[in-house]
């Protein structure tokens, strides 16, 4: 049941609602689809990452599949992904304690069923992905080789190439890909928005309109549409993810109208590697699972002190003890100790690679390491079938949000969530491939002319990116969210309603899209749970006392275009389709009036 109410007890009263700002445009560009480049297909994938590519073969079964990239193929989070892929394969193990752990790590947020369906699904598809080829690490025995990480009571968690599973699991699925005649792959192709019916939350998802560098503007019309476009890491300055995770397809849900949920969720991973001016790469948490040590300036060993995991604490709380530590102390960084680890080149060989290129050995030098935002947990609303709210528009992987996660993620839950429900929304999309032909629409944007000065645009980039680690990173305070929520909509007023010909302005309005949602979120969630760390408000003593000072403490925040304020829900499944209500009950906000059918005026 979802209930829709201002956030509880809420220490100061700012204007708690979204902008209408971020609500007023619903296209990009200004476009006549009758005048553009026509492509036709059953179903269309958004991202070529575990979620879109796991898609793709499923929705393949049936139908022809077209499934568009930004970049390369390969530029992706996934291929970046270090630690492995978590599954309950060892008899010892059992699915129930991987739901247990996942529980536990998600604060009290995650919904039971698509955890369930989750981990039950694993092991079914790790087999399956062996059988497509994926190597895995084994043993002397042959057997496949399990490592554990913070969070997890067991070894579950099957990595390939040492620290190289996501390089393998992407060159399995596009090997994979590549076999079926009814997947088209375009890479380097741009998505910029979602084309609906009407501009009105709710309206059936006809396909996409994209732009590339020889092809220019063309229209995708599909009979589904798979949203697998991944996270908003590149919103904050600090991040491990690729330059591809500006959160285009989380702001183009939005703005067609799909419900988001727990936007104020993402997960700040400890230790990427700090080198001034250089990209920060990650270091996985399996090396501080071999044991190493993370030391402060004095080379004290600090946190066997602040938990008794060490530093294998759950992520969250090595981050922010990293950042008091640093507040302490002056610095940018503190050290991560690998010295005494055996055989640190052969079980973490790209890491190995990278500290070369910076001419750090681990064998002898310490290791520079700083936070960076990881995981984006809040996305596009789904239900166990991925549906999102939105007719036509299923969403998976980092891009949408299941409730698997709750307030915070179990290390090496997210490929496995991309494998699993890729598989389910193939199928969904492969099932919905024999219905009714796909219908194109005659949808025309029409956007004025803004008057606004002309804008640096690598200025607002790097200026929204700061903000959003200063004010709503890993430790937060009420009045440093609302100082963002008022640099968000400054900016938003003179850059969302310019038009851009080019990816870099589309990423810049959907990245201060996501920021402006993440802060909002955050500041509508007055106390500290899970990734969402408050430093100035009291924490909630227990569960208990968190439902009865604030019921909605448990409960998943959604928001949607139109809605001046998010409604609270308990659980994420089941949406209704076909619906422009923000609640999954009573409860009705509808989106802004349309009365001019698939034009739109902004
Ligand atoms: C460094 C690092 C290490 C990680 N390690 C692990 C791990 O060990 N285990 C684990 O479970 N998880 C790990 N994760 C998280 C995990 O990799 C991701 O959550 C997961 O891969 C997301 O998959 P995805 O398919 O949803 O998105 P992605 O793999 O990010 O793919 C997104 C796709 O969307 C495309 N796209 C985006 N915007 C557009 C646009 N406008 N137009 C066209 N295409 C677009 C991109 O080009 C890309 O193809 C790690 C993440 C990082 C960054």
């Amino acid at each position: 049941m979802c209930v829709r109410k201002s956030a509880c007890d809420h220490p100061i009263t700012p204007e708690l609602g979204l902008n209408t700002i971020f609500d007023t445009r619903r296209y990009l560009i200004p476009f006549r689809t009758g005048l553009l480049p026509q492509i036709f297909c059953d179903t269309l994938v958004l991202g070529s990452g575990v979620a879109g590519l796991r898609s793709a073969i499923g929705a393949a079964q049936s139908g022809q599949v077209i499934v568009c990239a930004k970049d390369t193929l390969d530029l992706t989070n996934t291929a970046w992904a270090q630690g492995g892929i978590a599954a309950v394969l060892d008899p010892q193990d059992s699915i129930e304690a991987h739901i247990q752990d996942t529980l536990t790590a998600g604060a009290g947020l995650c919904d039971l069923e698509p955890t369930e369906l989750i981990c039950k699904l694993g092991p079914k598809r790790i087999q399956e992905i062996i059988d497509w080829g994926m190597k895995f690490d084994r043993n002397g025995q042959d057997e496949l080789r399990a490592g554990r990480e913070g969070g997890h009571n067991a070894s579950r968690v099957y990595h390939a190439g040492g620290d190289a599973t996501g390089i393998e699991l992407q060159r399995t699925l596009i090997d994979q890909t590549n076999q079926h005649e009814n997947i088209r792959l375009f890479d380097h192709c741009f998505v910029i928005d979602l084309l609906t019916q009407s501009n009105e939350p709710g309206s059936p998802v006809l396909g996409a309109i994209t732009w590339h560098p020889k092809y220019g503007l063309q229209v995708i019309w599909a009979r589904t549409t798979i949203l697998a476009m991944g996270g908003a890491g590149q919103v904050f300055r600090e991040t491990s993810n690729p330059r591809v995770a500006t959160a285009d397809g989380i702001a183009m849900g939005y703005r067609a109208g799909a419900q988001l949920a727990d936007m104020e969720f993402v997960q700040f991973h400890p230790t990427t590697l700090y080198i001034p001016g250089a990209a920060r790469a990650l270091i996985s948490e399996a090396v501080r699972g071999e044991g190493a040590f993370l030391l402060d300036h004095s080379g004290h060993r600090f946190m066997p002190a602040i938990h008794e995991l060490a530093e294998l604490a759950p992520r969250d709380v090595v981050a922010s003890a990293i950042v008091r530590q640093l507040a302490l102390q002056g610095g940018k960084h503190v050290w991560l100790d690998c010295r005494h680890i055996k055989h640190f080149p052969s079980r973490f060989p790209g890491i190995h690679r990278t500290l070369g290129s910076f001419g750090i050995n681990p064998k002898t030098d310490l290791i520079p390491v700083h936070p960076a935002a990881h995981y984006t947990i809040g996305g596009v609303r789904t239900d166990l079938q991925t549906r999102t709210s939105v007719p036509n528009l299923l969403a998976v992987g980092e891009a949408s949000c299941t409730g698997l996660h709750g307030a915070n993620r179990l290390a090496s839950n997210s490929l496995l969530e991309g494998l699993v429900m890729g598989a389910i929304a193939g199928e969904e999309a492969a099932n919905r491939a024999d219905t009714a032909p796909v219908s194109p629409g005659s949808i025309v944007s029409a956007i004025e002319h803004s008057n606004h000065a002309e804008l640096d645009l690598d200025d607002v980039r790097s200026s929204l990116r700061s903000t959003m680690w200063f004010n709503a990173g890993i430790e937060r305070t009420l009045t440093k969210l609302d100082d963002a929520c008022d640099m968000f909509d400054l900016w938003g007023r003179y850059t969302l309603d310019k038009v851009f010909e080019t990816p870099d302005g589309w990423e810049v309005q959907n990245m201060l899209t996501a920021g402006a949602l993440i802060a909002r979120a955050a500041l509508n969630r007055p106390h500290s749970i899970g990734t969402h760390t408050l430093v100035d408000t009291p924490a909630l003593e227990s569960a208990d006392a968190h439902d009865a000072q604030c019921p909605q403490a448990h409960q998943h925040m959604i928001w949607i275009r139109g809605s001046s304020s998010p409604s609270y829900c308990h659980a994420l499944s089941p949406i209704t389709e076909h619906t422009t209500n923000t609640t999954c009950d009573s409860t009705t906000t509808k989106g802004e009036p349309n009365t001019d059918l698939g034009v739109s005026k902004n």
